[in-house]
């Protein structure tokens, strides 16, 4: 019996522990998670497997995930896949500005345990739309 494979999430996200809650949230989703600690190496993931879903942490030790989501909203191969923004720290401002930068969402941290999988899934769900 073939079953549709279960959609890939990219996490980039430089913090462990902000990593371990995460893969410990989406534990109880239907997914399969990939992960990234820098903006380079979030680069080569997309390169060798193209995510049906990026989460973006956007305070990175090489790029800014503001950099690097508009470079990938910039490319052909790649403007299509969600991005959902991950951030600590949260100033007035700073969703527009993720917004302006190409992201599909928005997520403070410390993350929300109990909105947080709805809220990942509806970007499952209706891939390459999002919320407007
Ligand atoms: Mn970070």
């Amino acid at each position: 019996m073939e079953r549709p494979a279960a959609p890939s999430i990219l996490v980039v996200e430089d913090n462990p522990t902000n990593m371990l809650l995460v893969r410990t949230l989406l534990a109880r989703l239907p997914c399969r998670l990939i992960e990234a600690a820098s903006g380079a190496q979030a680069l080569a993931e997309v390169d060798a497997d193209l995510p049906d879903l990026i989460l973006m942490d956007l305070q990175l030790p090489d790029i800014d995930g503001l950099s690097l989501t508009r470079r990938l909203k910039e490319a052909d191969g790649t403007r299509q896949i969600p991005i959902i923004a991950l951030t600590a720290h949260a100033m007035a401002g700073d969703e527009e500005k993720a917004r302006a930068a190409g992201c599909d969402g928005y997520l403070t941290k410390p993350l929300d345990t109990r909105s947080f999988c709805p809220y990942v899934q509806r970007y499952l769900t209706d891939a390459g739309g999002g919320e407007s």
